[in-house]
């Protein structure tokens, strides 16, 4: 089996949660499985190819596991875009609908310097109001964004049509 199948096999497809109609891609199996979470791991540092990267942002929570080990792979810094309310410094905030409810995300005013090359990495892109929020918050921030990779993309919701001109990179797609 290829690396990408075996990743793909290893997805538990949780019916109803956390929301009746929602199918939930379940990553925990890859998680707990060495061999597999180092090819995904892999699979998203291949994804930037050569071009040159001074910070991996994380989305929370989920995004944040592949993220720090992407960082720690490549020897880069790790930002994470997180929940409102779980910062403690000062920061820029911007609300945004998902697959299953709404939501605020939050990014420190000083987590990204204007100018720094960067890649926004998440388990799954879904509709890709999560990943757009990002976006925007990095945008506002001067980031130059390298682009967006995930694990896993839901193609049917068309998130990346939300997130053009940029780079969408998925290992997965559904
Ligand atoms: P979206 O904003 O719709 O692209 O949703 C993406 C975010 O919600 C990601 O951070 C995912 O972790 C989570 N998410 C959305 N849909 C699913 C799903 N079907 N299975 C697992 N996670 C999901």
């Amino acid at each position: 089996m290829s690396a990408t199948d075996s990743l793909r096999a290893a997805i538990r497809d949780v019916v109803d949660f956390p929301k009746p109609g929602i199918v939930f891609k379940d990553i925990t199996p890859i998680l707990a499985d060495g061999k597999l979470f180092r090819h995904s791991v892999s699979l998203i540092c291949e994804t930037i190819g050569g071009t040159k990267v001074d910070k991996i942002v994380g989305i929370d929570a989920r995004g944040f596991i592949f993220a720090a080990a992407v960082a720690d792979r490549l020897g880069v810094g790790f930002v994470p875009v997180r929940k409102k309310g779980k910062l403690p410094w000062k920061t820029r905030q911007t609300a945004y609908a998902l697959e299953y409810g709404e939501s605020i995300v939050e990014l420190h005013e000083d987590a990204v310097k204007p100018g720094e090359s960067v890649l926004l990495v998440d388990d799954l892109l879904a509709t890709g109001g999560t990943a757009a929020a990002a976006v925007k918050l990095l945008d506002e921030l001067g980031a130059n964004l390298i682009g967006i990779s995930v694990l896993i993309e839901l193609g049917f919701l068309q998130g990346r049509s939300k997130l053009a001109p940029h780079a969408v990179h998925s290992i997965l797609t559904y």
